[in-house]
């Protein structure tokens, strides 16, 4: 994942809490209660010194990304301290934020303030539609957000729920009479963890069918799509060295692999039965593309890759999700589309009769 022509995305697992209710969410209820740090503000700022030495080393640049929470409701003193901390290092910014919790506008004007204050920033914004129907405040929070800041990443977490009672041309009203025409990504991401707990259906079918005729709505979500397809059909390399330019610091700075698809950027934490493929100490950033842990991923993507339920031998897509790691969502959400039997790649997308049942 790449925010855009210069910074590498990395996201740091800092604080989980959250008072939206979004169905398509990473976190579970349980998780979105608690506002203690999973990183906190000691091994946040070790996590930085390495992001900055590495990327020195490099040439490159990586943007620590603050999640899964809503950051800017954390206390200031500590929202200050991780700040402070990737403006020490002189790196970039971003922070997730959903801005859900009533009774809080002054908190959360100056925590967007406080944020913005620290020079190179991308807000990470995800809006709950039905929040946003329902009240006033919350829409106003959101746009004034937006509206003070020139890098924004927004996003709507599908689900079963959205797709049930709104559809894209409501949901894309709804967005445009709040945020104007601001592009908005359609993401359906759901973890292992969530899809065990019945959270929602899983139909991949719906949801790409969903994507489709919402990012065809407006000329702004549809241009943003093609570019976001643009990007995502890019390959430089194998997987490993993907995950060497774009992975998650979990707690006690476990490092995760990550993957990219048309439906959104998905973490392989313990949330998808997975394990970390190493820890940030001195060298790790160095050695993660040979990591062994990281290289049988990599050997299980290309294996998944070969098994030829979705004709990948022969798709043009093969070489970008042997890149970005596809083959594991395939194989995460086998168990689950049997039913629907479409692929996590770009095809799904392009290939109108991929999406067909
Ligand atoms: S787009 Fe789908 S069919 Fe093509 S290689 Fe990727 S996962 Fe396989």
């Amino acid at each position: 994942m790449n925010s855009g022509s210069k910074a590498w995305d990395v996201t740091v697992e800092v604080m989980n809490q959250c008072a939206g209710s979004c169905t398509g969410c990473t976190l579970s209820l349980e998780e979105r209660r608690h506002g203690e740090a999973v990183v906190g503000l000691g091994e946040f700022e070790t996590a930085m010194k390495h992001l900055a030495r590495h990327g020195n080393q490099h040439g490159m640049v990586f943007r620590p990304v603050l999640v899964y929470g809503d950051m800017p409701l954390m206390p200031h003193a500590m929202l200050k301290g991780y700040l402070d901390a990737c403006a020490r290092n002189e790196l970039p910014i971003g922070v997730t934020l959903t801005l859900a919790s009533e009774g809080l506008d002054e908190h959360y004007a100056e925590s967007v303030q406080m944020i913005l204050g620290h020079g190179d920033v991308v807000l990470d914004m995800t809006i709950d539609p039905f929040r946003l129907t329902a009240k006033e405040p919350y829409a106003l929070r959101v746009q004034s957000a937006l509206a003070s800041n020139g890098h924004n990443h927004v996003q709507v977490l599908l689900s079963e729920v959205m797709i049930n009672r709104m559809v894209p041309e409501e949901l894309a009203a709804q967005l445009e009479s709040v945020i104007g025409d601001h592009p908005v990504s359609i993401v359906f991401t759901p973890t292992q963890v969530n899809l065990l707990r019945r959270q929602y259906q899983f139909d991949v079918n719906e949801a790409i069918r969903y994507a489709r005729e919402f990012y065809a709505t407006r000329p702004w979500h549809e241009a943003h799509y093609r570019r976001e397809m643009k990007r995502l059909t890019c390959a430089h390399g194998d997987y490993a060295s993907f995950v060497g330019q774009a992975f998650h610091i979990g707690r006690g700075l476990d490092l995760y692999a990550t993957i990219f698809t048309p439906f959104g950027d998905l973490i392989l934490d313990g949330r998808n039965g997975m394990a970390p493929v190493g820890n940030l100490c001195d060298d790790a950033l160095e050695g993660l593309p040979r990591a062994p842990r990281l290289l049988s991923l990599q050997a299980r993507n290309a294996g998944w890759l070969r098994h030829d339920t979705y004709g990948c031998g022969t798709c043009e897509h093969y070489e970008v999700c042997s890149f970005h790691g596809v083959g594991i969502a395939n194989k995460l959400y086998s168990g689950h589309d049997s039913k629907h039997g479409t692929c996590y790649g770009p095809r799904a997308f392009t290939n109108e009769e991929a999406a067909v049942v």
